[in-house]
């Protein structure tokens, strides 16, 4: 028997409990993962309060991430002891995910840990570092360069948004934080930004255009911050946005677009291909500094998750909660 947290519906509604499951219950797959670490994502603690549909199908165990130990495998591409890390593909949603002790899942969703990034500092990392790494890789892909000029991170104080900080400032970046909590100004810059940017200024309507400032931009706020992102990159400008944390719909016009060349490259880590997964963990082995991650990276054991969920969702969780579930798997 293992330890997990299973959301049922009845009835009366949606439930989230910490219980014992049975090896036999897991869902089909050909690798079983024994998990060391995990975390509580924006979108588990969606799934643990039901606030919103993120779970598909009942009963669900959440968790989007996983880090651990391959137990068994009928895969010729993974072995029993293999360290290995999960990110999306619906695990959590459609799928019984990484907030147990135990999961079975499809191979080709795993990709093996690169050796000099350990089992919690993965999940430290987590769906959140990982999406901030494929921004980066889309910036690059669309040409910018720290010589470019400035680039806007926006929800900087947030998970994806202060790994994309400490990412982009060692790599030689100049980076603009945008936050609402004007109280994280020395973590921002501790984390390596050259400037604090208030959210109220990109928080009302604003022009079509405005002054260029930004060559480019990772947006995780979407809304009306990402319009005035939009309207206030530099001419031929690059912005990868993936959140929506600050609204689903985009108040903009095309003249970013067709008077400025501006790109608005989306950023999707769910079904994102293996190649750039893989590219992008190791990416992250190389260019993030690993002390970047401990002031932000807070533990939350599996118990205390459930309570920690609603938090999380009113903004009052800062960085990361990773959750051992097996630490003693090693390093
Ligand atoms: P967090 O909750 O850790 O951070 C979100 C940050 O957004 C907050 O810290 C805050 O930044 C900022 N924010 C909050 N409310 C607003 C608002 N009303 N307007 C503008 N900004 C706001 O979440 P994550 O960093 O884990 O995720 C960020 C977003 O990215 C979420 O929408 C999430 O769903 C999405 N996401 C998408 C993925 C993908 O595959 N496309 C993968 C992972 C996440 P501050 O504190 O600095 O003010």
């Amino acid at each position: 028997m293992f330890d997990a947290i299973l959301i049922e519906k009845s009835d009366s509604g949606q439930s989230a409990r910490v219980t014992s499951l049975a090896p036999v219950q897991l869902p089909e797959g050909d690798v079983l993962v024994d998990i060391a670490w995990s975390t509580l994502n924006y979108k588990d603690a969606l799934a643990i309060t039901g606030k919103a549909p993120v779970v598909r199908s009942f009963p669900m165990v959440p968790g989007i991430d996983f880090a651990g130990i391959v137990a068994e495998s009928a895969t010729s591409d993974f072995a029993p002891g293999d360290r290995v890390v999960l990110n999306g593909w619906g695990v959590g949603e459609t799928h019984w995910g990484g907030l147990a002790a135990r999961a079975r899942v499809r191979g080709a969703w795993l990709v093996p840990l690169p050796a000099s990034i350990s089992l919690r500092r993965a999940m430290a990392i987590g769906t959140a570092g990982y999406t901030a790494m494929l921004c980066v890789l889309a910036l690059e892909r669309h040409g910018v360069t720290p010589e470019s000029g400035e680039v806007v991170v926006t929800g900087a104080a947030g998970g994806v948004g202060s790994i994309a900080v400490a990412l982009l400032a060692k790599l030689g970046y100049r980076v603009a934080a945008v936050t609402g909590r004007p109280a994280e100004a020395d973590y921002l810059t501790g984390l390596g930004a050259a400037t604090v940017v208030d959210r109220q200024g990109l928080s009302e309507p604003g022009r079509p255009l405005a002054k260029e400032r930004w060559a480019g931009a990772i947006d995780v706020a979407g809304g009306v911050v990402l319009a005035n992102v939009l309207a206030a990159m530099r001419y031929r400008g690059v912005v990868a946005a993936c959140g929506l944390a600050g609204g689903m719909d985009l108040p903009t016009t095309v003249a970013p677009f067709i008077l400025r060349g501006v790109t608005l490259a989306g950023v999707d880590s769910v079904m994102c291909p293996k190649p750039e997964r893989l590219e992008a963990w190791t990416r992250l082995a190389r260019d993030l500094d690993p002390e970047k991650l401990d002031s932000p990276t807070t533990e939350g054991p599996l118990p205390e998750v459930i309570a920690t969920a609603p938090r999380f969702l009113e903004g009052k969780v800062r960085g990361r909660i990773v959750v051992p579930i097996a630490p003693e798997l090693g390093s």
